[in-house]
């Protein structure tokens, strides 16, 4: 287990994707989705040990506690207490798919939201069920998460013509519909990094 590998690559594709992220966001949002998530990852690489002596759910938790802190927007929350969930879930011995029940749950616990609200909960909620599903299958971890990042892939995908009913997009009603979403397209990257790296 790397938490550390994770967090780094996820503040690199973060990085390397922050315009775009931006970009989504100036359609149906504030413009600032790529800037919050870069300033939070940068944070967490730039303070936080990342190294493999560390336990990794307490590195997890420390990290989503730096994202509350540190990024602003309904984002920060959101994924600090993702993060957060899912290292005292591996802390307290749960496999990595529970721990992404976890995270995912409490995303749609704290923000309300459920598939198809036009949020980052339609590319998380199919990562956790596609992850739980190899597992059941008997799938090893390597395949299992490789899954889940195409289901969270799929499902940013799919937010394109739907009406966001959460978050500032919602603000915008029908004229939100074409536009795809930045959180789901950040929570993507975010779940294909671990895929990479875990
Ligand atoms: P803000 O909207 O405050 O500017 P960001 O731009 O960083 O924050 O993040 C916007 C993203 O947050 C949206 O694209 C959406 O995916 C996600 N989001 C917003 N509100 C919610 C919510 N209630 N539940 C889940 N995700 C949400
Ligand atoms: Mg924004």
């Amino acid at each position: 287990m790397a938490a550390g590998a994770w967090l780094k690559e996820c503040a690199r594709v973060v990085a390397a994707e922050r315009e775009r992220l931006t970009g989504l966001d100036a359609a149906i949002g504030d413009a600032d989705h790529g800037a919050n998530l870069d300033r939070g990852f940068q944070a967490i690489v730039a303070e936080l040990d990342l190294g493999d002596e560390a336990e990794p759910g307490a590195q997890l938790v420390a990290a989503g506690s730096l994202l509350i802190r540190r990024v602003g927007g309904a984002s920060g929350p959101l994924y600090g207490s993702a993060l957060r969930s899912m290292g005292k879930a591996l802390s307290q011995g749960a496999d990595l798919s529970t721990a992404l029940e976890q995270a995912v749950e409490a995303v749609e616990k704290l923000g309300k939201a459920v598939e198809g609200d036009k949020t980052m909960v339609d590319a998380l909620r199919p990562a956790a069920n596609a992850m739980a599903l190899a597992v059941q299958e008997g799938i090893g971890v390597r395949e299992a998460l490789d899954r889940a990042a195409r289901a969270a892939e799929e499902g940013a995908a799919a937010t394109t013509p739907m009406r966001a009913r959460k978050g500032r997009a919602s603000y915008l009603g029908e004229r939100s519909e074409g536009h795809r979403d930045p959180g789901a397209t950040s929570a993507a990257l975010l779940i294909r990094a671990l895929a990479a790296t875990w």
